[in-house]
């Protein structure tokens, strides 16, 4: 069986990111398994503008994006197999992919990757009454119809959940002459970036409700109406207050969840993002095996999926040459109004800087945000405003991890 250093499993942003990493941090033996024929990930079909501000002050299409990774894997001369689809992978890292090429192959990697993306929520996992027709569709897989495929999904379109893909979707699907009717939302607040409800919603004129969402969906063959009614604090329907809609689609953004079924053959375990548990080198609970991008949890901005995929194959290199740091974990938990922070565990014992990801459970204004330990403040930083559905990051430096006893908390506080 052939052993290769580094295997990194997806050649998305993350995947991409930690390969050039790996490379310039000294490792030379490299694989990147991507199961569709190009690199990049979901970036091939994000053909609207707004990526790389951070990383390259540039507004650029996902396709320029990628490109630009995808060139710098090429000229490094980092090998990747395309069309080559990961079936197992085994605690002692055995990596199994499928590939017309190749066949059923068998590999040692002495360190993974993951970076495997994500997938959406569809209509089972949110299981919307009514009838089971045609036209229901997620808004990744609409955006692939149009933007790869060319295919418009429908022409009178209902789109349920603000998540950012359903929101640039309302504007692509407008632009492209399909009448987006509106969007409809379960929370009180928007699951979208705030400038993807400006520039794809308002400037449009589409209709954004709030607090509500579909209690019936009708139609023999295809969709022909949806019911939209409003819901109450307990998210249950209200009678009396239905909208009837005519419309030929439902489009639904109601979710993205970490792919993780591979890691989760082999036991390993998870928190609450669905996505693997992670250290600061986002080494996860399996020796040698990292994690990164929306593998690890959903990202709303492609540079920070490019950051920590930089993390997770410098976190590869450090382990590939045995200079990880080892010893006691400090845990870091959640506390009051954070729904999750990554990573969940510290090495007491690193020395370089860390960075706590985290979302907040609910909009919120004018807060601290407090990392703890034991009741003692261990960094306190204002925030005027924070909203679910943009990741919030605080750094953490390592001269204040050694004092730590027991675990650290990250809370919000109002400022009084
Ligand atoms: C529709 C959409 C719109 C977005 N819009 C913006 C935006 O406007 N601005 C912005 O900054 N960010 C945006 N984002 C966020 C950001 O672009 C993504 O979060 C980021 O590109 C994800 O990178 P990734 O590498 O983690 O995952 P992906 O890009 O999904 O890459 C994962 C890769 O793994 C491969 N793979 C999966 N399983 C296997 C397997 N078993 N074997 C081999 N290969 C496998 C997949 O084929 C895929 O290529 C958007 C995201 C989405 C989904």
């Amino acid at each position: 069986m052939k052993t290769i250093d580094l295997v990194i499993i997806g050649g998305g942003s993350a995947g991409m990111a930690a390969a050039i990493q790996a490379r310039k941090d000294g490792i030379e033996d490299i694989l990147i398994l991507e199961k569709d024929g190009s690199l990049g990930g979901i970036l091939n079909q994000c053909i609207h503008n707004g990526f790389g501000l951070t990383e390259f002050k540039e507004e650029l299409t996902g396709p320029e994006y990628l490109t630009r990774f995808a060139d710098q894997v090429k000229e490094m001369g980092i090998p990747y197999k395309l069309n080559a689809q990961v079936t197992n992978i085994t605690p002692d890292k055995k990596v199994t992919y499928s590939s017309l090429e190749d066949g059923l192959v068998t590999i040692q990697a002495k360190a993974i990757v993951m970076a495997t993306g994500c997938y959406e929520r569809g209509a089972g996992a949110i299981q919307i009454p009514g009838d089971r027709c045609a036209g229901i569709i997620t808004a990744g897989t609409a955006q692939k119809y149009l933007n790869i495929h060319g295919y418009m999904c429908g022409k009178q379109i209902v789109i349920l959940g603000s998540g950012d893909i359903g929101l640039i979707m309302a504007r692509r699907l407008t632009l492209e002459g399909a009448k987006v009717i509106c969007v409809s939302e379960i929370m009180p607040y928007s699951n979208g970036l705030n400038r993807n409800i400006a520039q794809c919603l308002n400037d449009y004129d589409i209709p954004l409700y709030l607090s509500r969402s579909v209690s019936k969906v009708i139609g023999k063959n295809r969709v022909e109406k949806v019911i939209l009614s409003a819901v109450d604090e307990k998210m249950q329907f209200i009678p009396g207050t239905e909208m009837e809609i005519k419309c030929d689609t439902l489009i639904l953004s109601v979710g993205l969840i970490p792919y993780v079924s591979l890691l989760n053959n082999i036991d390993c375990p998870t928190g609450s993002t669905k996505g693997p548990k992670v250290n600061e080198h986002m080494e996860t609970m399996i020796d040698g095996i990292f994690s990164c991008g929306n593998c690890l949890h959903v990202h709303d901005v492609v540079d920070f999926v490019t950051d920590e995929g930089r993390l997770a194959g410098h976190g590869a290199a450090l382990y590939l040459k045995e200079q990880l740091p080892t010893g006691e974990d400090i845990n870091v938990v959640p506390g009051e109004g954070v729904g999750y922070v990554i990573p969940q565990t510290i090495k007491k014992s690193t020395t370089e800087e860390v960075t706590l990801k985290f979302r907040v459970r609910k909009p919120i204004k004018d807060v601290f945000v407090i990392i703890e330990n034991n009741g003692n403040q261990v960094a306190k930083s204002f925030k005027p405003v924070l909203i679910p559905s943009e990741m919030t990051m605080v750094k953490l430096v390592s001269d204040k991890l050694k004092d730590i006893k027991g675990e650290l908390t990250v809370r919000l506080e109002k400022r009084a």
